[in-house]
């Protein structure tokens, strides 16, 4: 099954193959002024899984995790579409919101719940942390 995101006018888009990897939700205060919404939701997919068509500007900055990330976002409207971890060297994330797909595979967990809109409920089961999430997001240790 191929998922298509794309930013808000069209220009930047990224298709995805299969399930995510994993599906996260984030309320830190940094995504919340990235995307402008009050929560975050990325979905990672592996890198050979993905094809990126368009044009894409980057902005890049230390992670909270001590790695750097970087955003792309369309030059043209602004929407941050995709990014890449540095602690996920393997994986490219997806905003789940540029998928427009109201079905989409929910977040398995929730992180910097510290920094969560007291007036937002997740309808979902998830692990929940008030900080960034230790560990694996695939349940393994952490490397
Ligand atoms: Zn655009
Ligand atoms: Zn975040």
């Amino acid at each position: 099954m191929d998922r298509i995101a794309q930013c808000h006018c069209g220009a930047l888009r990224i298709t995805a193959t299969g399930a995510p990897e994993w599906v996260n939700a984030c309320h830190c205060k940094a995504c919340q002024r990235r995307t402008g919404a009050v929560v975050h939701s990325g979905a990672y997919f592996t890198r050979s899984r993905v094809t990126i068509a368009g044009a894409a500007k980057t902005f890049a900055r230390p992670a909270d995790s001590g790695y750097r990330i970087s955003f792309h976002f369309c030059p043209e409207c602004g929407s941050n579409v995709y990014w890449q971890a540095g602690r996920f060297p393997d994986h490219i994330g997806i905003a789940v919101g540029a998928f427009a797909d109201p079905t989409f595979p929910p977040p398995a967990f929730s992180v910097w719940e510290e920094s969560k809109h007291a007036w937002l409920g997740l309808g979902c089961e998830l692990e929940r942390f008030v900080q960034g999430r230790t560990g694996s997001p695939l349940g393994k240790p952490a490397a």
